[in-house]
């Protein structure tokens, strides 16, 4: 039952279903376009750690060319201990993050993990991001619908695309059409190494452009969760017809305080973003 029937199109995912052929969605971020003719780079640290090195990594970023700035002040970790270099900054994180945007001109997104907290993170933030954890908290996405930015919903790692379809449906039931997809991994009974905890559903890409008018991007990053997988994934995406993708950059990557494994430093994430240009370029959009 987890296929998408017509019914489902017509009764329970009327507001994302695609309506015609060609029909498709662009939503708005400053200047950033998502499913418009160029692809959308969104990158930046796991997490804001300082202001210093936030500042940094958003010009090394917009340096190389990409067109939106992420930043995690509130974190969804995988084990409850807040200790050293693992503290997520909170709001004083949201300060920096918005900061490190206006310096250099990108637009934010970050992600909200609490209803309590929409209405702070709304005000830092140009874009709001529903974490994978949290795709069917329903309470979340009504409240995140209602502050009225545009949002990332990234799709849970157990999620068929019916659900995450369905947790979209939420967003725009409840006033918000600014919705951007975000593909980042599903798990497989295989994904018990540390170091392959998803794959990579590309396959998805179409797929959502099948049933939906919705712009979908990737994160190469959160579903490799591997340094040198980072990259072929990123490429694959654009080459899939991805409107984008969300990456994590660190200048110095096996430091970050969260996610060191997955991060690009600034020379990798240059040549890379040469590479998905050449790609975009291959697919009839641009970079
Ligand atoms: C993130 O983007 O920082 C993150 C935690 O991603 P996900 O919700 O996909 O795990
Ligand atoms: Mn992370």
């Amino acid at each position: 039952m987890k296929d998408i029937s017509a019914a489902d199109l017509e009764n329970n995912i009327p507001l994302v279903a695609r309506r015609h052929e060609g029909h498709a969605t662009t939503v708005r971020v400053g200047p950033a376009e998502f499913g418009g003719s160029g692809i959308v780079v969104i990158a930046g640290p796991c997490a804001v750690e300082n202001e210093e090195l936030m500042l940094d990594i958003a010009r090394a970023v917009k340096r190389a060319g990409a067109h939106m700035l992420r930043g995690g002040a509130f974190k969804p970790l995988t084990f409850p201990y807040r200790r050293g270099s693992m503290m997520e900054l909170g709001m004083p994180g949201l300060a920096l993050l918005q900061q490190a945007g206006k310096e250099t001109g990108l637009p934010v997104v970050t992600e909200v993990m609490d209803v309590r907290a929409v209405g702070a993170v709304a005000e830092h933030a140009d874009m709001l991001q529903i974490g994978a954890r949290n795709m069917s908290n329903f309470p979340l996405l009504i409240e995140v619908a209602k502050a009225g930015k545009p949002i990332l919903l990234k799709r849970h790692f157990g999620a068929s695309l019916r659900d995450w379809l369905g947790a979209a449906e939420y967003l725009y039931y409840h006033g918000n059409t600014q919705v951007v997809l975000c593909e980042r991994g599903v798990v497989a009974p295989h994904t018990h190494e540390v170091t392959s905890r998803f794959i990579v559903d590309l396959q998805v890409v179409p797929a959502v452009r099948e049933y939906s008018h919705l712009p979908v991007i990737v994160d190469p990053s959160h579903s490799t969760f591997k340094r040198k997988y980072v990259a072929p994934i990123a490429r694959g995406a654009i080459a899939v017809g991805a409107d984008g993708i969300i990456i994590d950059v660190h200048r110095e990557p096996e430091k970050a305080a969260v996610d060191p494994l997955q991060a690009l430093d600034y020379e990798a994430f240059g040549a890379l973003m040469g590479e998905m240009r050449a790609i975009a370029a291959v697919v009839g959009r641009t970079a």
